[in-house]
């Protein structure tokens, strides 16, 4: 069965009329049981700490962050309310992509069933992102040599900012985003790849610039391994996001994601990424696709 990742932590308590649904992690754990989707193949990532977190963050901002010493104005750029159980999940959930990177290096595929929190930036946090778990993941493998050449490749309807300024520097960790350009963030970094769409793309139109983006880059990069935001913001009836994409729209588009990885014996790890809803169970069902999309197409390899 396709690895999953995953830690009781992930939803901590939290306001229930907030835009970030902090429930949708413990509903789409949830789902995937009730979807038999989940036995021996469930792994538990470790917490953290401000050392080890080092490697892509700077300690000063970890520090405060931890013992909640921040000034109010670069809390306020969070957008979350602080509290012990956010920060517990917040320095677990790095390591849950970390993990899920490490078992499609070893199984071909591997879902995990957080992540994706790329606004998040060397020295400060921003929309809803603290800690970015894919520029930790990225330079935690590229430091061991696990791996020589990363892909991220980011289709959450918001620009991966923070993922991009991270990993600038870092020629081996290609970062492509592909995301609608009138969306948070206004003021963009620059990606390896950025490629910003219209608002209102609808799923055809969307489904070929994904495929097209991810094949030239796949064919030209030859990645070791691609980290795989998959969110659900893209939706059309999403409360952020400004594209027109379809469920069956998304279905199809982490399919050929993933297919497309598969087929070329390159491993793919999975992080569901952004989505918003006031319907929290809804929310947590959508991004239930890609962990359902990636089971039924494991094992990778046969
Ligand atoms: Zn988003």
């Amino acid at each position: 069965m396709l690895p999953l990742v995953y830690h009781p932590n992930y939803s901590c308590p939290f306001p229930e009329k907030h835009r970030f649904v902090m429930s949708k992690f413990v509903r789409l754990y949830q789902h995937v049981c009730d979807q038999g989707l989940v036995d021996s193949n469930l792994f538990q990532p470790e917490a953290s700490d401000i050392r080890t977190l080092s490697i892509a963050h700077c300690e000063t901002y970890l520090t405060e962050l931890v013992h909640n010493s921040m000034d109010a104005k670069r809390w306020r750029r969070i957008g979350l309310p602080w509290s012990q159980g956010l920060i517990d999940r917040t320095v677990t959930s790095p390591n849950g992509t970390l993990l899920a990177a490490r078992l499609a290096l070893e199984y071909g595929m591997a879902s995990h069933l957080a992540g994706g929190t790329h606004h998040a930036h060397f020295d400060f946090g921003s929309g809803f992102c603290l800690l970015n778990d894919l520029a930790y993941a990225a330079r935690s493998l590229l430091r061991t040599g696990e791996v020589k050449s990363i892909l991220i490749f980011d289709l959450d309807v918001h620009q991966g900012d923070g993922t991009a300024a991270m990993l600038a520097s870092e020629p081996r960790a290609f970062t492509c985003s592909i995301h609608c350009e009138k969306n948070f963030p206004f003021r963009k970094s620059e990606s390896d790849l950025d490629v910003g769409l219209d608002t209102g793309l609808a799923d055809q139109a969307y489904l070929d610039v994904v495929e097209n983006t991810l094949v030239d880059l796949l064919e030209r990069l030859q990645p070791d391994l691609v980290l795989y935001d998959a969110g659900v913001d893209v939706w059309e009836h999403d409360e952020l996001g400004h594209l027109n994409i379809s469920s069956h729209g998304i279905q199809e588009r982490d399919e050929l994601v993933l297919r497309h990885c598969l087929k070329r014996f390159i491993p793919v790890a999975t992080v569901i990424g952004g989505g918003y809803d006031r319907d929290h169970q809804r929310l947590a069902e959508r991004h239930s696709s890609i962990v359902k999309t990636a089971s039924h197409l494991f094992p990778a390899y046969l």
